[in-house]
Parts: structure tokens; sequence; C-alpha cells
């Protein structure tokens, strides 16, 4: 019973009107490649599936009458088969039923179970579509914010031109392709990130997967997008985060200084009074939303001491000590004292 999904000409890597000359000399050649025995590690249970389904491939293509119901239903062609039977044997059996069995009907039957090639359609018609190619790319919170062209590098296998993909050369394996009949070419495409994209997208670049088999449109391209973490900003959905390092006398008086953002570096407020951990919320300067507009970017203020004080500053620091009078553990050690 077959259990691949894949299309068995792609799997051999030929059209769908190869000869059987064709088929035999694709099947060795992969067979070669393939072999479990000539790989180790990680890559051999990858190739075990690959010869698997290789020679689950050359089992049915090799075989004229696995081929023609093949050619007919596609991958499902044996339970095909056992409908055909089942069909029969009703048609036999005589009665109405029967009638409902016969004709176009029961065809349109396998079409719609099967999804394949139904017998209206013409096997040599039969092409397929290329597979898929997954890839990664990571962007900074600064690419989020203005979007970005990323250049993507792919690695493409190409028919070799010495052999033009059969592999052989005047009966011998080809030299330029070592008998593989195609090279991986590494192609760079560009792809256009719109901004705002959100950490673990999908973007859809349609038309960039892989080649189809016998005319049948190309793959598609996924670029699976992850946003690098930043040194400075920290993501919260559309909105980023930071920390604003204040002296305690601009904390106590309040005073205007320089924050970070994304782009340049704004001049923002900081209330007189204010308390460490408070936060100072700069609209629209966070990341582009799916909405259209901007996140928000909050500052939250760390109270920092000098790492040294002068003897002025020291003088002035126990003025202040003196000055103020009151604990401010006071609350906390009452609290502890309540239990
Ligand atoms: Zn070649």
């Amino acid at each position: 019973m077959a259990t691949s999904q894949r299309d068995y000409y792609q799997v051999l890597g030929i059209p769908n009107t190869a000869s059987a000359d064709e088929i035999k000399k694709a099947y060795r050649r992969l067979a070669r490649q393939f072999h479990p025995d000539m790989h180790s590690g990680a890559k051999k249970s990858e190739m075990e599936k690959k010869f698997k389904e290789l020679n689950e491939a050359h089992e049915v293509l090799s075989d004229t009458d696995k081929r023609k119901k093949y050619d007919r239903y596609g991958a499902q062609w044996e339970q095909a088969e056992a409908y055909e039977r089942a069909r029969q044997a009703a048609g036999a059996q005589g009665g109405g039923q029967a009638h409902s069995f016969s004709g176009e009907g029961f065809s349109d039957i396998f079409e719609n179970l099967f999804g394949g090639r139904g017998r209206s359609g013409s096997p040599r018609g039969f092409s397929a579509q290329g597979e898929d190619l997954e890839t990664e790319a990571e962007l900074s919170l600064r690419e989020v914010l203005t979007g970005v062209t990323k250049r993507v590098n792919l690695m493409e296998p190409t028919p070799c031109l010495t052999c033009r993909g059969s592999g052989a050369v005047r009966n011998r394996p080809c030299q330029a392709c070592l008998g593989t009949g195609s090279h991986v070419e590494s192609k760079t495409i560009e792809v256009k990130i719109p901004a705002g994209v959100q950490d673990g997208t999908r973007v859809r670049v349609a038309g960039k997967g892989q080649p189809g088999v016998n005319g049948g449109k190309r793959g598609d391209l996924y670029l699976h997008v992850t946003i690098a973490p930043d040194k400075i900003f920290r993501r919260q959905g559309s909105d980023l985060q930071a920390t604003l390092p204040v002296w305690p006398w601009e904390a106590a008086l309040g005073a205007e200084v320089m924050a970070p953002t994304l782009t340049e570096p704004v001049r923002v407020k900081i209330p007189a009074g204010s308390r460490a951990e408070s936060k100072l919320r700069l609209k629209g300067k966070g990341l582009p939303t799916a909405a259209g507009g901007h996140g928000d970017l909050f500052l939250i203020l760390q109270i920092v001491m000098p790492s040294s004080l002068t003897d002025d500053e020291r003088a002035l620091f126990a003025q202040l000590g003196r000055l103020r009078t009151g604990d401010p553990r006071a609350d906390l050690l009452a609290a502890a004292q309540r239990g």
C-alpha cells in the first residue's frame, strides 16, 4: 500500500512521459545516491526514507500494469482498483443499484475521492507544482519599524547542462554532476518585508520555491521572520520599553533630558518628584501596529548614584541628610511587625 504522498515521477526526477529505460536509469542513479549504507549520522535516516520512497516509486512505475493504474488514479491507485472490483461485482449482480455506479458518474467519484487524474484527463497533460521552500530571516527592531528588503540565499537544484539531466554521458556517469543529473546552485533573491511585521510571521513569496515538473508552476517560498532581541528596547507587542537612568536631583527637581528612540534621540521632560520605576510614555514612538498606527515607547526611570562623590557633593548630601527627618523604611518596618 502506498504511503508516499509525493508524486512517483517527481521522486524519480523524470517526466511522466519517461520510457521504461529512462525509469530504470533514473532509479539506478538515485538508488546509488540515496543508499543508506552510503550515509551516516542524521543523514542516514533521511536517506533511508528517501530510499524507501524511491523503491516504492520504482516498484510501481517499472510495472507496466501498475504504472497505467497509477497514471489513471494517482497514489491511491490500489484503493481505486478495489473500488473498480466492487463496482464490477455490483454490476455482475445486476439490479437497479448497479446503474448508479456506472458510466461517467463513477469516474466523477474517483476524481472527487482521489483528487487526481481522472479517466477523463490525459495522463500526458499531468504536471506538478514545484516544492515550497522555507527559510528564515532575523530582523532588527529598526528594520521592523521601517520595513526592509532582505537578501535571502536559496539552494536550488538545476539540471546539469553536460548530460542534460540524465546523469550519464555515453553510458558513463556524467563527470560534471557525478551522475546525479543536477547541480545545486546558490541563488540570492530579494524579499521585501513590510514595516510592523510580527515576531514569528511567515511571509509567503509566491513563485520563489522550486521549479515545477512538466510545466507545473513553481512552489512558493516561505520566510519565517523572527525579531532579534535588542540591547536597549524590550518589545511588548507594538509597544517598546527602555530603562532611562536619571540622577537623584533630576528626579527630585525635574529636568529635561535626552532619551533614545528607535530613530533619533528626543528631548523628554522628567517631572519634579519622579519616583524610581515610574513610567514616561512617548506616544507613537513604538513599532507599527496592524491598524496602521504606532505603539508607544515607555521609559522606565532608574535613579542612579554617581559612582564616586567629590568633597563638595558629599557635604551637600550630608546637609540633605540633616534636613530630612523621617525614615523611608518606617512603613516597611511597621508592616513587617504586624506580620
Ligand atoms: Zn551531468
